[in-house]
């Protein structure tokens, strides 16, 4: 998913040059061309668990649990393609705005006039800065990266960013194990499930022990994994790849065990750091193969990711795997009031899992909350007049 500031800027740019210049916008949604093609969600069969919310028993709201309970039991779903489909479906919309999709253009930073408002983004092409101008500037690179690496230093310290910054902590960081296995799902008897697998009854301890353990002993006492196979529950994975099948596992990860590695370059770190990625590896596929005896002998390979590797692939801070945590703290009515996207900065507005919740559904709600600031309109009356329409015509059909 890589829609970064850039694309962000330059679709409300033009989404600005359309909207008339009175106090409320028209229905973005009233033209059923800017809907994305087709649906990207599979069928209610294929529908699994998808969401998490990564932190433990105690420190989360019963609201939070709640509303994943509830997704589950509504029945969770699975991009049709996988999740490139999202950003492959959400690039024709932005252009047929009249938007462009930059890829590899990191933002160096966010640029402001002269009264402190934001008015652009520097980006980096190659080894060259490109200033972008711009009425209205979106960050979707969360909370941290935009206050604490994209404004400018005099800026970051305004008491209203401040305010934000110390209300929130980067979340928990995931271990990743990928795992290539030959064989469809049918040949491996892979179901399109989570398995949440926990080693220890009370969570709330066995994590505060794992955390605080030292990193040689932490892979002997994983409190919890996360298994699925993708591939079981995409529709279409068959076709694209005959007699190949896919797991993944998931597992806290306390950052400080990989962090002096962090400045070594991806991909030819020391072996210090893959000796403790291999450990963690041997520890997750160990519990795998007991619990899937079946595919002894399929495993074709195997690969870990750290929360270095996040930091890397995804620009997450201290590799959290959903943005800023979500715990007591960040749930309180107080900090989830103060999290709005409309930043303390003139014409800078925030989006995504960090003005919400996490997961795809998270980060969508922040989209609708954003949109909604800037276009002084109430996205989701007009998403309901939407649904209706979209009802009415299935009903004629
Ligand atoms: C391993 C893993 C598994 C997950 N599984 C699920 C799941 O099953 N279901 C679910 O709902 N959620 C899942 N999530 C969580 C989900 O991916 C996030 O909650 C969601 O992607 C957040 O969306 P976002 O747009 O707010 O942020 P992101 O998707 O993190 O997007 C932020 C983007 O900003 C870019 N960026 C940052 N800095 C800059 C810069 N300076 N210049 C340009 N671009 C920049 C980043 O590269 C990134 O592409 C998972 C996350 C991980 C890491």
């Amino acid at each position: 998913m890589c829609l970064t500031l850039v694309l962000l800027a330059l679709l409300v740019l033009l989404l600005l040059a359309v909207v008339p210049k009175t106090r409320s916008s028209q229905n973005p949604f009233s033209e059923d061309v800017k809907r994305p093609p087709a649906p990207l969600v599979t069928d209610k069969e294929a529908r699994k668990k998808v969401l998490k919310q990564g932190v433990t028993p105690s420190h989360t709201t019963f609201a939070m649990h709640a509303l994943l309970v509830d997704h589950y039991l509504q029945g969770a779903f699975y991009p049709r393609g996988g999740s490139s489909e999202i950003a492959f479906h959400t690039i024709p919309v932005i252009q047929r705005a009249g938007g462009a999709v930059l890829t590899r253009a990191t933002v160096q930073s966010i640029l402001l006039d002269s009264a402190g408002k934001a008015c652009g983004v520097s980006v980096k092409k190659g080894q060259e800065l490109v200033k972008i101008y711009c009425p209205v500037v979106i960050s979707s690179a969360g909370l941290f990266n935009t206050y604490e690496h994209l404004l400018p230093e005099s800026v970051r310290c305004l008491p209203g960013v401040k305010q934000q910054l110390g209300m929130v902590r980067p979340g928990l960081g995931m271990f990743s194990v990928f795992i290539c296995l030959r064989g469809t799902k049918e040949d491996l008897g892979l179901q399109s499930t989570n398995y949440y697998v926990y080693f220890d009854t009370d969570m709330d301890k066995a994590m505060e022990r794992y955390v605080s353990m030292p990193r040689e002993k932490a892979p002997e006492h994983i409190p919890l994994l996360f298994i699925a196979s993708p591939s079981s529950k995409d529709p279409t994975w068959e076709e694209r790849f005959p007699d190949r099948s896919t797991l993944i596992a998931l597992l806290p990860m306390a950052f400080e065990w990989f962090e002096e590695w962090q400045e070594e370059p991806q991909g030819k770190r020391s072996t210090g750091y893959e000796t403790l990625k291999n450990s963690f590896v041997e520890a997750s596929m160990s519990v795998i193969m007991k619990l899937f005896p079946q595919l002894e002998g399929k495993v074709e390979s195997v690969t870990g990711g750290s929360p270095l590797t996040n930091q890397f692939f995804l620009a997450s801070p201290r590799g959290a795997t959903y943005g800023a945590d979500h715990d007591l703290g960040r749930l309180h009515p107080h900090v989830m009031a103060s999290m709005r996207a409309k930043s303390p900065i003139p014409n800078l507005y925030l989006t995504g899992q960090d003005i919400f919740t996490c997961g795809l559904m998270g980060a969508l709600q922040g989209a609708l909350l954003c949109s909604s600031a800037i276009l002084k309109r109430n996205l989701y009356s007009d998403l309901k007049v939407l649904g209706s329409r979209v009802q009415a015509q299935r009903k004629k059909k």
